[in-house]
């Protein structure tokens, strides 16, 4: 069975890299794409306005929409899709707690996947920090992500992931983003450090040091692509599940 989808954010970063990794695969077709400066095509798809998305999801009925946007837009688009019946897939990061509750929202009425980072090798970081934060008791940590010029929120939504990775193994930990002046370390704390430079798609480390060693955990992602396909297997998997919160490790599991 081939899955269709309907993609938002299409003349964005994420939204063209998710329209050329869907041309390359055949379990899936796009329905349609949308933006909110429509008119051109993107990877020789036409680009919809935006303004249409509610009609766009009633004439072509796709199986799951995969988002890549704006806070804002998420959690329109959720609604939108919670209306339609249609399933949600979202890597928007920049999400306030309320935004989270209105998204938890649609997830009663439809499957939603929410992931801040849609790679494996991000997966594997998580599970990597989890494990070495409660064997390193004590040990400093410090996070550091580096995004390209143009990202607008900080820190990363992957950041705040592996900051809730960090408190769930160790106990909640002050946060300290970024250090000027007089400011030494406090015990417990992570260090929280946010880069922004060309066009850097994403690096985070991990850094814990103690008792004269220290242990690097860095992941770096080589292009976009690596985030489309992931975002695209989620939709693919989320395609026939029951209404519901899901998270991208099921996925991968
Ligand atoms: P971008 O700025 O290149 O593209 C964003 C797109 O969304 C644009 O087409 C823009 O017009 C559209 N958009 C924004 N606000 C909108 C609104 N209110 N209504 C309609 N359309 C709107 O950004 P990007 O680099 O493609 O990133 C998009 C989002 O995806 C960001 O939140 C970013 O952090 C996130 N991201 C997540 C992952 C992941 O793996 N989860 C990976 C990369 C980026």
């Amino acid at each position: 069975m081939t899955v269709s989808i309907g993609v938002t954010g299409a003349t964005g970063r994420m939204g063209g890299e998710v329209l050329a990794a869907a041309a390359d695969r055949d379990d899936l077709s796009v329905a349609f794409a949308v933006s909110r400066s429509p008119g051109e095509s993107v990877e020789g798809v036409a680009v919809e306005d935006a303004a249409d998305f509610a009609d766009l999801l009633a004439s072509h009925d796709p199986d799951v929409v995969v988002d890549f946007t704006g806070p804002a837009s998420c959690i329109e688009y959720a609604s939108a899709c919670a209306e339609a019946g249609v399933a949600f897939v979202t890597g928007t990061t920049g999400l306030s707690e309320g935004g989270f509750d209105a998204l938890r929202e649609s997830a009663s009425e439809v499957p939603v996947l929410y992931a801040s980072n849609f790679s494996r090798g991000i997966a594997a970081l998580r599970r990597a920090v989890r494990e070495a934060v409660p064997a390193l008791d004590g040990y400093d940590i410090e996070l550091t992500e580096t995004h390209h010029n143009a990202k607008r929120d900080a820190p990363s939504g992957t950041a705040l992931t592996l900051l809730d990775d960090i408190d769930d193994v160790r106990g909640e930990s002050p946060r300290v983003h970024g250090r000027e002046g007089e400011a030494p370390r406090s015990d417990g704390e992570v260090g929280v450090h946010a880069r922004r430079a060309g066009d850097i798609a994403g690096e985070h480390e991990v850094l814990l040091a103690g008792n004269h060693e220290s242990l690097s955990l860095t992941h770096r992602a080589g292009s976009r692509g690596v985030f489309a396909a992931g975002a695209l297997d989620a939709a693919a998997w989320l395609a026939d599940r029951d209404a519901g919160w899901y998270d991208f490790t099921e996925v991968l599991e």
